[in-house]
């Protein structure tokens, strides 16, 4: 999401006859765009700003856009006296008011909803892989989670807004969509009608364009896993067969506290019914180690979830207490070096899933989308249906989607030859 908001704002600027550059003392105009979901990301947020304020032309203008702008409001103000602009997720599309009135100081923390997405200047071209955010904000309110807070109630983004936008990706170099949303599977939109359309019509629709060859999304609530979604991956192949779906905890008693409300049968039964649909699918899931309260027989039952699933690919992290949050105010706060362990654990055994997971693709054949070079430029670097990282030596004309033999693998990568195109 944070990327797709930055494509944005680039291409807003380059529409007020910018152009971008990657160094500071060249820039007049310096965007920190910033995550509030775990106080490290925060605090790196203030002492970058210290860095960028020494480094910049004195007459160039500098600010924060996205959540911990939304966080800190006018505070970032006194704790940085000259910065010129403090501006939340759904508002930084009133950045160019910066450039009209530089001497003014620019605040604006509005939840505006929708708002944005009416006044973004179109991109010219699309990116090969195209975000394409379906809605603002979340309702889960998940104890620990400030998203609530810095973007807002949920809302649906329209499916003629959604639509035209990602038609016109596929028209200006997109061939993977992927959706963005908080809770991405539990998009609802009812027109004026009445009908109601979901995630599954958005990719039923999408999938039709020629250009796309690729659809994913990102991040699934468990519980919001319909049946017509399921059924997608049964009968539309242009739906790549992975998905992020986090579990968080393994533990109901935790689960409970961090107000996910779903057993652990429940999300089990979800799992079985999408390998049902689709066979070959695997998951990804988001862990939080350390939650308040949680015991070693909690964080056990975490281990021994992980070890049912076997999750591919994880994301996982020591709970951070969060401002304008119920767990932070919980009880029985978890001493850091317990959390520390627990993750390290935790992590061990997930990397040797992904590893073993990586090594059972060897003599495997994929169609994986071009990324880019490499930093030596002696590579290239493709994704897999199963968003593994696969490297192959740079030829002048390989395709944007290839077929690759899979020659190795390691934890973080895989290494592949081109077959065909
Ligand atoms: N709705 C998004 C949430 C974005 S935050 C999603 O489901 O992916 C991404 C991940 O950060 C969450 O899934 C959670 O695992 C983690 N996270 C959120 N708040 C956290 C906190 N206070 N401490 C540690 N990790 C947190």
């Amino acid at each position: 999401m944070n990327v797709y908001d930055g494509w944005r704002i680039a291409a807003m600027l380059t529409h007020h006859g910018l152009t971008q550059t990657d160094n500071i003392p060249d820039a007049d105009i310096i965007i920190l765009n910033t995550c509030a979901v775990r106080a490290k990301a925060t605090d790196k947020v203030f002492s970058a700003l210290g860095r960028i304020r020494r480094a910049k032309k004195p007459t160039a203008l500098f600010g924060i856009v996205g959540c911990v702008a939304r966080e800190a409001g006018s505070d970032a103000f006194r704790r940085i006296p000259d910065l010129n602009f403090v501006l939340g997720p759904q508002s930084y599309h009133k950045l160019p008011q910066i450039l009209e009135n530089p001497d003014a100081r620019l605040l604006n923390i509005d939840l505006g909803g929708l708002e944005k997405f009416d006044q973004l200047p179109q991109m010219e071209k699309s990116p090969r892989v195209a975000y394409i955010p379906i809605q603002e904000g979340c309702n889960h309110c998940c104890t620990y989670c400030i998203v609530p807070y810095t973007r807002g109630r949920e809302i649906s983004r329209s499916f003629e807004s959604v639509m035209a936008e990602t038609l016109h990706a596929s028209k200006s170099g997109a061939l993977e969509i992927c959706f963005l949303g908080q809770n991405v599977n539990g998009y609802k939109y009812t027109d004026e009608n009445g009908k109601t359309y979901r995630l599954s019509d958005l990719i039923r629709e999408t999938a039709k364009m020629p250009e796309i060859m690729r659809i994913r999304f990102t991040s699934s609530y468990p519980t919001e896993m319909t049946d017509d979604l399921i059924e997608m991956f049964a009968t539309e192949p242009k739906l790549l067969p992975f998905l992020n779906m986090p579990i968080q905890s393994g533990s109901q008693s935790v689960l409970t506290r961090m107000n996910r409300p779903y057993s652990l049968e429940l999300y089990c039964d979800i799992v079985r019914k999408l390998k049902q649909a689709r066979p070959d699918l695997q998951i990804s899931s988001d862990f939080i180690v350390g939650f308040p309260g949680e015991t070693d027989s909690d964080f056990e039952q975490t281990m021994k979830i992980a070890q049912q699933i076997k999750y591919i690919n994880s994301y996982s992290f020591k709970y951070s207490p969060r401002p304008h949050t119920a767990a932070a105010l919980m009880p029985d706060q978890i001493p850091e070096n317990v959390k520390a362990d627990r993750l390290a654990r935790l992590d061990a055994y997930l990397n040797e899933v992904q590893r073993d997971f990586n090594t059972s693709c060897i003599d495997k054949t994929f169609e994986c989308l071009l990324e880019g070079p490499d930093k030596t430029g002696n590579h290239l670097i493709y994704r897999t249906p199963f968003m593994q990282q696969c490297i192959v030596p740079a030829t002048p004309d390989a395709p944007a989607l290839a077929q690759i033999e899979i020659t190795a693998a390691n934890k973080a990568s895989l290494r592949g030859k081109i077959v065909s195109k």
